[in-house]
């Protein structure tokens, strides 16, 4: 029903593999609504190692959201490459093909560019030191450095039409060949170009990384994926251009930015702590700043260069005007002065000045 709705493009699958040709090994992870595995792939004589995801089937809608990941995926990789994980297909596991490991159903399948994650980092003791290390940056130079990547990869993602709307440090993985950090987990993320895997009236996104307004449109725009294509592409544009979608994940990169730069908010009960705290501040980091009273070791990063970092901080968190309507649906506008940074815009904020630059990083 839904899933005929919704996607339009099912055609566009992609490549597609056989069930003998892959071998399940170790877990690397697991989300709300996947399992992730290492793997082998042997085609031709040759055997690569893959990442290997299954969508759990327990899980309510799973199978639905699969097949959304799966077309995001296809998307994504051929309109803002480099941007995600480095995918490669599909494979359909028929029953009679499954074992005890590859189980029945879609399987997702990316090439292995490394197994830890930016939330890997966090919860080390010395998480900027082992950034600095694996992305062979000065020190001083992580903060932003990680920032201008993810920015990077989501201004790629945001130029296709495509909302991420799970931006956490549990989707973001670091390639260890290109030393930086690339976007996982389609599986929320909404193609407001096409239509795909958006409906107006659906939030899915970790409530702890999700902005105040909770849509990346009001709920009164209109049903991308119901639009036939040519009014799709007359709407889209202006969908962009006046709601701008892409402040979604700016917010939750703010949040990213301070869980990297404050030590004390890179637990989850930290960052709980300090959305709820922001909340009651209506977005207000100046009044949080100094109710707080973070000893300056907490701060160092954020103050640095006349406060750029608070500054970006600030900018990346600005609540959008919103109004709750009485079905429960919001309108909001993100104009004026007041509006939040846009991801593109984040690029060239001063505060980036202290990334490194890529080519001479190991110059201190
Ligand atoms: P979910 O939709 O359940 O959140 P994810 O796609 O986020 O699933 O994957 C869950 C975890 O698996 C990630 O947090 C990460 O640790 C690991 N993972 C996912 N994709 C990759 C990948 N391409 N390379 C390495 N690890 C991955
Ligand atoms: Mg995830």
């Amino acid at each position: 029903h839904r899933l005929v709705v919704r996607a339009g493009i099912l055609t566009a699958t992609g490549p597609k593999f056989a069930a003998e040709e892959v071998l399940v090994k170790g877990t690397l992870g697991e989300g709300s609504y996947g399992q992730v595995f290492e793997g082998a792939l042997s085609r031709n004589g040759a055997t690569e190692r893959v990442v290997l995801k299954r969508v759990k089937t327990r899980v309510e809608g799973a199978e639905e959201m699969g097949q959304m990941e799966l077309l995001l995926n296809v998307y994504a990789s051929q309109k803002a490459r480099g941007a995600i994980a480095n995918f490669m297909g599909h494979i359909e596991v028929q029953p009679e093909e499954s074992n005890y490991r590859l189980t029945p159903g879609l399987w997702l399948v990316w090439k292995y560019e490394g197994c830890r994650t930016l939330s890997y980092y966090l919860k080390r003791r010395d998480c900027l030191q082992a950034l600095a290390r694996d992305l062979a940056v000065p020190e001083k130079a992580v903060v932003a450095t990680v920032m201008k990547q993810i920015f990077e990869c989501l201004t790629a993602l945001h130029n296709a039409g495509v909302v991420h709307r799970d931006v956490k440090p549990l989707n973001l993985i670091l390639s260890e060949e290109e030393r930086r950090f690339k976007l996982i987990d389609l599986g929320a993320a909404a193609d407001l170009r096409n239509g795909t895997n958006y409906a107006p009236d659906e939030s899915i996104m970790d409530p702890s990384y999700c902005p105040p307004e909770q849509y990346c449109l009001p709920t009164s725009a209109p049903h991308l994926g119901r639009q036939l294509a040519p009014l799709k592409l007359a709407i889209s544009p202006l969908l962009w251009s006046r709601h701008k979608p892409d402040c979604f994940d700016s917010y939750s990169t703010g949040l990213v930015l301070m869980q990297l730069a404050v030590p004390k908010l890179r637990s989850s009960s930290g960052l709980k702590a300090f959305s709820k705290a922001l909340q009651a501040y209506r977005c207000d980091l100046e009044a949080w700043r100094e109710r707080e009273r973070l000893s300056p070791a907490q701060t160092a990063l954020l103050d640095a260069e006349d406060g750029a970092g608070w500054d970006l901080a600030q900018a990346l968190l600005r609540p959008r005007k919103l109004e709750v309507l009485d079905n429960g649906g919001v309108e909001f506008t993100n104009e004026g002065s007041g509006a939040r940074l846009r991801v593109f815009a984040a690029l060239k904020h001063r505060f980036m000045k202290q990334a490194a630059v890529p080519g001479s990083q190991l110059a201190d």
